[in-house]
């Protein structure tokens, strides 16, 4: 037997599968939300009344009476039921990115002993998961273990297939007993309505007559990376941490660039269609996909959506990647950096505000007024992403994302706008007064504007940047593959309201004044590019200048670890940001620092653990009956007197033996348990256990350079990126 044997088997399974194929022959058209309990199929089993009152809750968010609920659970049920579904679930999303699910029957038996369906509008509106082992942040001490999820009307119901049966999957909420909230989604509810109210400030000043409610909508790109699962499983790094610990860099990586937008292999193109197929019925409207930059990655967008619903369609489309990736054989790897040396994933999170009366927000209109309402929201982007970078570089914080963040192929952890030359422009000349109520009032007399009309292909795309405005929406470029996209769209949407609350009251005092409406828009403008305009960037992220000029003059932070971000969400203007705009209250932001330090503490403690077992059990045996090999040829070499070079065997010994001088150091290092403060430990992970493993890491690397590649036990980075 020799070391590779596990390599060997699973590349021959590779090369002898076939791509497994299902019959996907039904047009769009009949498979489009067939899953999806949504409006159409409500208005198809609800009475009239029934209907219109449920319909006014998803467009407007207006509670539901009771009766209503008992009628649509009634429907709810049949529906799931004619489909298959013996039982149901609410379904919610804990403060980590994971998805949560509780599954009940439909099933009671009455006192004859025979069995009968049940659902009625408090089993649909209510449930009550033994919410104690989630992650709560000490939310949960304080109010014993009861925790509530409840129906979030707002997103449709769907049924989860599998081979054996269906179920009925509710989109919910989850609380504690006293109502604080323990999940995702409350505060990204409670963010939109707090943009809501805010935005309706600004333009009924404005001089709007009539304004719909507002919401957010979210398209988000998603990057991934597909490895044969043979591979994984020989692989236990990537099977519990879901990113490789160690590997050489290969021969041929991606500096030949030929991977982007390239022909897709016909084995991924078959796990993509029926990807998409599964998307469809579930009403996901999947619209993109392509070949990404490094081997082996890929991505999918697809059309945005209301900013609750996309989140919820975001979760389930990393869930139906997982599994559909499992049936074909292969692994979808979210992770930020699953192979060092080539570019990590992101999820770029597309994201603008709007309404049925005003349309979209963040879109240039045709008209001058239409375009004050524009530089009013997009002004108010600018000004919350300076105020609160650091919140924004926090809510995307975690330890798999530290390694895409300022690693120069991802967005730096310094958070600036682009604006794109013409807009950035249009700001600047609002600063040196060159745009102004006089200029503007002129030229809309005219029907023109120099600041019109704005060119919607913002032509040349900046990829350094974080945050950049892309025609009609901004793009948070910096959020991580894995991660939930809800954080990133609460600390916009909250940053948003926040930036209009402050729009309006200045639009209100000079109003009151008696200065005309943009007298009062460019007074406010100008002041926003004084105290905010540093934020606004349009050269190269990647660049040192930058990184230095952004720190020393511009003000900026720099917090290139999670360590470094986390703590954004102790401070005060923070805290202040979501208690005045009733999004978080103090406690329950507390809880949030807690639980994703604590996230992070315990993804790097999982790593570390991974990088000494595979270094002890699998890479230095590897080593030393190599080195038994040198040694047995080099005997050999003696015995025919001819000449032997030991240069390699004393670098193989030697590495060896410096990695398992480092791997005791980093056990040392992880025994450590006392910390005088959450901080603290955040700062040990990032700073001397992270530089630990990276030791232990460096001689294996080395080794996996000059061990002959039939002893080599993991693997190898050119066969996972390259054999589909
Ligand atoms: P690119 O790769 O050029 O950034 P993609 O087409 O891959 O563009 O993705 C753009 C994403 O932005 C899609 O999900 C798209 O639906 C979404 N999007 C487009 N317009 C808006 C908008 N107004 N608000 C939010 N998202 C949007
Ligand atoms: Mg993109």
């Amino acid at each position: 037997m020799s070391g590779n044997d596990v390599r060997v088997s699973a590349i021959s399974a590779i090369t002898n599968s076939t791509p497994y194929a299902t019959e996907q022959t039904e047009p769009l058209s009949k498979i489009w939300a067939c899953d999806v309990f949504n409006l159409a199929k409500m208005e198809e089993c609800l009475s009239k009344n029934a209907f219109k009152a449920i319909k006014n809750t998803v467009k407007t968010g207006a509670p539901l009476d009771s009766a209503t609920a008992d009628i649509v659970a009634a429907a709810m049920k049949d529906w799931a039921m004619s489909k298959g579904a013996k039982f149901f679930s609410h379904i919610f999303y804990p403060m980590t990115n994971a998805t949560a699910e509780k599954h009940d029957g439909f099933i009671i038996t009455n006192s004859d002993g025979n069995a009968i369906t049940e659902f009625t509008g408090s089993l649909l509106i209510k449930g009550e998961p033994d919410g104690s082992s989630f992650p709560n942040g000490s939310l949960r001490m304080t109010n014993a273990a009861r925790g509530y999820t409840a129906w979030d009307p707002t997103s449709p119901a769907y049924i989860m297939n599998t081979a054996n049966g269906a179920t009925l999957m509710i989109p919910s909420v989850f609380m504690s007993w006293t109502g604080e909230a323990l999940d995702k989604k409350i505060p990204l509810l409670r963010s939109n309505s707090a943009m809501n109210e805010a935005a309706q400030k600004v333009l009924s000043l404005m001089g709007e007559e009539e304004i719909a409610p507002l919401n957010s909508s979210c398209g988000a790109e998603q990057e991934y990376f597909l490895v044969d699962e043979a591979f994984v499983n020989a692989r236990p790094d990537l099977l519990l941490a879901g990113r490789t610990l160690f590997g050489a860099p290969p021969a041929k990586g991606q500096q030949f660039d030929d991977h982007y937008f390239g022909a897709i292999p016909e084995r991924v193109q078959v796990f993509m269609q029926d990807f998409e197929d599964q998307l469809y019925r579930l009403g996901i409207p999947a619209k993109t996909h392509h070949n990404e930059v490094a081997p082996g990655q890929f991505e999918i967008a697809p059309y945005y959506e209301a900013a609750n619903v996309a989140a919820d369609h975001q979760q389930l489309l990393m869930t139906v990647m997982k599994a559909t990736a499992k049936k074909h054989g292969l692994v979808a790897l979210l992770h930020e950096k699953p192979f060092a040396g080539v570019n990590g994933s992101g999820k770029h999170v597309n994201w603008s505000v709007g309404n049925s009366t005003q349309g979209n927000l963040l879109d240039p209109g045709n008209t001058p007024e239409k375009n004050l309402n524009f530089l009013l929201f997009c002004g108010a982007v600018v000004r919350g992403v300076h105020l609160y970078g650091p919140l924004l570089r926090a809510v995307i914080a975690s330890a798999a994302n530290d390694h895409r963040l300022g690693a120069n192929e991802a967005p730096p952890a310094i958070l600036s706008v682009y604006l794109g030359d013409q807009l950035e422009g249009v700001f600047k000349d609002i600063l040196a007064g060159k745009i102004n109520a006089t200029t503007c009032g002129g030229l809309m007399d005219l029907g023109l504007s120099q600041i019109l009309p704005f060119n919607r292909d913002p032509g040349d795309r900046n990829r350094t940047s974080p945050f950049a405005f892309t025609g009609n929406r901004f793009e948070f470029r910096a959020v991580g593959s894995s991660q939930s996209v809800s954080g990133p769209l609460v600390a916009m949407n909250t940053m948003l309201a926040d930036s209009l609350n402050w729009i309006a009251a200045q639009l209100e005092t000079s109003l009151s004044k008696g200065a005309d409406q943009s007298t009062a828009v460019f007074e406010v403008l100008k002041t926003i590019m004084e105290d905010h305009g540093n934020v606004i960037f349009g050269g190269d992220g990647y660049s040192s200048e930058w990184h230095k000029a952004a720190v020393e003059e511009r003000g900026l932070k720099n917090l290139p670890t999670t360590a470094d971000a986390l703590p954004a969400f102790l401070d005060e203007s923070v805290k202040n940001l979501f208690d005045s705009t009733g999004v978080l209250s103090p406690v329950e932001l507390a809880s949030r620092y807690e639980v994703y330090s604590e996230q992070y503490i315990l993804s790097i403690e999982v790593e570390a653990k991974l990088v000494i077992d595979m270094a002890t059990t699998s890479i230095y045996p590897a080593a030393m009956s190599y080195l038994a090999e040198l040694g047995t040829a080099a005997s050999a070499a003696a015995t025919f007197g001819a000449p032997f070079n030991n240069d390699l065997a004393i670098q193989v010994a030697s590495d060896a033996n410096q990695m398992m001088s480092s791997v005791s150091a980093l056990k040392d290092a992880i025994a450590q348990h006392d910390f005088d403060s959450t901080e603290d430990h955040l700062n040990y992970c990032a700073n001397t256990i992270i530089t630990l493993m990276n030791e232990v890491r460096s001689y294996a690397d080395s080794l996996e350079q000059r061990v002959a590649d039939s002893a080599w036990p993991l693997p190898k980075y050119a066969e996972m990126m390259f054999i589909k």
